[in-house]
């Protein structure tokens, strides 16, 4: 699916609030620059692959063959799935990554995206319920 980057942006913006609560100030910063990456990538590339809380990410670099590199991030892990199936690094030291803040932003995006929805769906009126069968 492509991302909207009207909604994209509403979504980044959203997610940065919910970072205001964290208390640490060193991963309350981490978390701002993971989600600052996530969201510039998301503007170069909005194309997703998202899955029942399942995202595949292109890694920004490459293996040392030039090939590239793919991670599998969800709300319970996050990992190197191509080439390697390892965890990420970062994800493995306890640190914010921009992996999973990618997955952030795009699971607030779908929630915002299907509160709009719903919103739209209540001003529909269906002419067919002022239909009447006599049979
Ligand atoms: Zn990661």
């Amino acid at each position: 699916m492509i991302l909207n980057p009207f909604l994209l942006e509403r979504a980044y913006n959203e997610t940065r609030q919910l970072v205001r609560r964290e208390t640490r100030e060193k991963i309350r910063n981490r978390r701002y620059n993971a989600l600052k990456k996530a969201y510039q990538r998301l503007i170069e590339n909005p194309f997703i692959n998202y899955e029942n809380g399942k995202m595949l990410i292109l890694s920004d670099t490459v293996t040392e063959q030039g090939e590239a590199k793919f991670y599998r991030t969800s709300n319970k892990e996050c990992r190197l799935e191509e080439p390697d199936n390892v965890l990420c690094f970062a994800f493995w030291e306890g640190n914010p990554c921009w992996h999973r803040a990618t997955l952030e932003i795009v699971e607030n995006y779908l929630l915002i995206e299907s509160e709009l929805n719903q919103a739209s769906d209540g001003k529909t009126v269906h002419a067919g319920d002022t239909e009447v069968f006599t049979a």
